[in-house]
């Protein structure tokens, strides 16, 4: 699909009326920025190491070297990371919706850096470091000896990124502002995330259950592709931009889509 005209007429007539459009985006979104997601993450140099072992509570406290070095590697390609069209046409979807929220699992923060306001990182941001007791957030460390994980320079314990790792909770209160928009939104588009990682992959039934259009834009399909009333597989890259180009033929051309 290469132009707007070639989107679904009823999905786009949804995007244009609705009064409130929520989105939820995982790490394929940011694929097209250079940064691997978890399925890519296992080639190359990290082969042989699962992603969901490694950002584990358990695996900070057997590994914790191993596991700093991982995430420094991954800080690095975020840090090297610039926004894509996918994450710069949500930042303008945004600007022409009267009402939107934009649900990431990401931790990249390149929403917020393509632009997006109001924005909610259900898992956390890789570029904060806090430590392991208190959570509160580190920005100078020693460096810590080869296989260990640098020390909080107030209270001694591990310092790790400021994530949630698989198996623990989310943010109370991330989880309840994305749950009251995923009910409160009509239309949801759901893309780059294999919906697998829970609660977050609950968000669009919680939608679909209170009336929601769900859209996926993956080019792959997921377990949320059933739930799905209009799937788009193709590159966010390429589907955002089209879908932001069809929402503003109506609001400056009124061309009879
Ligand atoms: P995932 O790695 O499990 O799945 C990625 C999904 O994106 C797949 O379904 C894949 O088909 C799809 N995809 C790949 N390229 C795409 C593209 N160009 N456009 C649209 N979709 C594309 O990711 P997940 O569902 O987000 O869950 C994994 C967990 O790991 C989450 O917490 C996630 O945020 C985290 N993670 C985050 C990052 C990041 O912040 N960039 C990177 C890796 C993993």
């Amino acid at each position: 699909m290469e132009n707007p005209h070639a989107l679904p007429p009823t999905f786009v007539q949804r995007l244009r009326q609705a009064r409130h459009i929520a989105v939820l985006t995982g790490a394929g979104i940011s694929a097209e920025s250079g940064i691997p997601t978890f399925r890519e993450a296992q080639t190359g140099l990290w082969a042989r190491y699962d992603p969901q072992e490694l950002a584990s509570p358990q695996a900070l406290r057997r590994q914790p070297g191993l596991v700093w070095v991982w995430y420094t590697w991954r800080r690095g390609l975020v840090q090297q990371a610039q926004p894509n069209p996918g994450h710069l046409a949500l930042a303008e979807m945004e600007r022409l919706a009267p009402r939107f929220t934009l649900i990431t699992q990401n931790v990249d923060g390149l929403h917020q850096r393509a632009g997006s306001q109001n924005v909610i990182e259900l898992h956390g941001n890789i570029m904060r470091t806090v430590c392991a007791a208190h959570r509160h957030e580190v920005t100078q460390w020693e460096p810590a000896p080869e296989g260990e994980a640098p020390r909080c320079p107030q209270c001694g314990s591990v310092l790790r990124p400021d994530v949630v790792f698989f198996g623990e909770s989310l943010p109370a209160e991330a989880l309840q502002r994305a749950t009251e928009a995923a009910q409160a939104c009509d239309v949801m588009l759901v893309v780059g995330t294999s919906g697998v990682v829970y609660p977050a992959a609950s968000l669009p039934g919680v939608a679909k259950d209170a009336g929601a259009l769900v859209a996926e834009i993956n080019p792959q399909p997921t377990p949320l592709s059933s739930l799905a009333d209009i799937v788009l597989r193709q590159p966010a890259g390429k589907a955002l931009p089209l879908l932001v180009q069809a929402m503003k033929r109506n609001f400056f051309a009124q061309d009879g889509f």
